[in-house]
């Protein structure tokens, strides 16, 4: 099947039988990324992570929320 990514609108090919087109089959297309920006993203999330801005931002909006 073709699948569109959400973030840079590129058209790839995956395997039918694949996971991810069988998790796509009950989602909505739009949730899919391709391997590039999955990739840019979990390095971004790791890196923040790594300097502790990630987990400390979280703990102060949920502070907020309550
Ligand atoms: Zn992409």
């Amino acid at each position: 099947m073709r699948v569109k990514c959400v973030i840079c609108d590129e058209i790839e090919a995956i395997e039918d039988e694949s996971v991810t087109a069988k998790r796509l089959r009950n989602r909505p297309i739009h949730t899919y990324m391709c391997k590039s920006c999955s990739t840019r993203i979990t390095e971004k999330t790791n890196a923040r992570i790594e300097t502790g801005n990630f987990r400390l931002y979280r703990t102060k909006s949920e502070k907020d929320e309550w």
